[in-house]
Order: C-alpha cells, then sequence, then structure tokens
C-alpha cells in the first residue's frame, strides 16, 4: 500500500508536457466548497498540472 502510493507521488511530480521531474516541487492547494485543487507549475515548461480532489 505505501508502495503504491510512492509510485503516484512519483508521478504527480513529472511534467506530463515535457517529462520534468521536479524533486523538490510543491502542490498549492486550494479548497472550493466540497472539493480540493491541486495546482502546480512545471519548472521547466511552465505547464500547469491541476488535480481534484474530492470530499465527502
Ligand atoms: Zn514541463
Amino acid at each position: 500500500m505505501d508502495r503504491l502510493r510512492d509510485h503516484y507521488a512519483d508521478v504527480d511530480r513529472e511534467c506530463s508536457e515535457c517529462g520534468f521531474v521536479d524533486e523538490d516541487g510543491e502542490w498549492s492547494a486550494r479548497t472550493t466548497g466540497s472539493r480540493i485543487d491541486y495546482r502546480h507549475v512545471c519548472p521547466s515548461c511552465g505547464a500547469i498540472e491541476v488535480r481534484t480532489l474530492k470530499l465527502k
């Protein structure tokens, strides 16, 4: 289970546009009502990655 979580963490740090892995990258979180929007800007190409987590 922990291994799986680590795997996802690595994937999330890899830019889907250029493949750059931001080792020290941080996701900025913004809560909007019943969900959390995570945002990360690639330092290499400037692409914006967005993940949305729905709250119950
Ligand atoms: Zn990139």
